[in-house]
């Protein structure tokens, strides 16, 4: 590993062009400063080979059978502390607030919609998922936060607060970014079972 981490970004080919731009621009704006931090240097690559660092963005893994406004939460996502960044379950995300009283009916419009909604959130996810994989981070209830996993309550959900939260800026914490920059400097994921106790 040296004085590289490399992270593997792999099935972004299918996201399309845009929406993987966006992924790599994020995943080197969010990491890039914290492996800097610990003196090492962020390599991002694209591919099937194995990085320090993977995240596989799966466009196979189909989620709908959590229904359309049900469920709804990060589980499905994104595989919690592995590697897996379900691109489907994003793609399928709905506004789902409350019934309208009027119309007797649920906004059921989805909300990731074009390159610059669907990318940030599919940083949000993978970078949540690096945050447990690399340093063990436990969710927390600022939804600004990446290891956020309550999205707004029901009856606060619009087209707008969804794609905030979803799709919006996230930061790591003061104490989270210490793990992280300690973890990233000894090159030790805390939650990859072959550097376990
Ligand atoms: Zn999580």
């Amino acid at each position: 590993m040296g004085n590289r981490i490399r992270l593997n970004l792999q099935g972004l080919d299918r996201v399309g062009p845009k929406t993987a731009s966006e992924v790599v621009v994020m995943m080197r704006e969010v990491m890039g400063p914290l492996v800097t931090q610990a003196g090492k240097t962020l390599v991002i690559t694209l591919g099937s080979h194995r990085g320090d660092l993977n995240l596989d963005f799966d466009s196979t893994t189909d989620t709908r059978a959590a229904g359309v406004c049900t469920g709804h939460g990060v589980s499905i996502l994104g595989e919690d502390a592995g590697e897996s960044v379900f691109v489907r379950a994003h793609r399928d995300l709905r506004v789902c607030g409350p019934v309208d009283p009027k119309t007797r009916r649920k906004d059921t419009r989805k909300i990731l919609t074009a390159f610059w909604l669907l990318g940030p959130a599919l940083g949000n996810t993978g970078i949540h998922e690096l945050g447990h994989f690399i340093a063990d981070l436990q969710h927390v209830n600022d939804p600004g936060n990446f290891m956020s996993t309550m999205g707004p309550a029901l009856d606060q959900r619009t087209m707008a607060t969804q794609r905030e939260f979803w799709a919006g800026k996230k930061t790591f914490n003061d104490e989270q970014k210490k793990k992280l920059v300690k973890q990233i400097g000894e090159g030790k994921w805390l939650l990859d079972i072959t550097f376990g106790p």
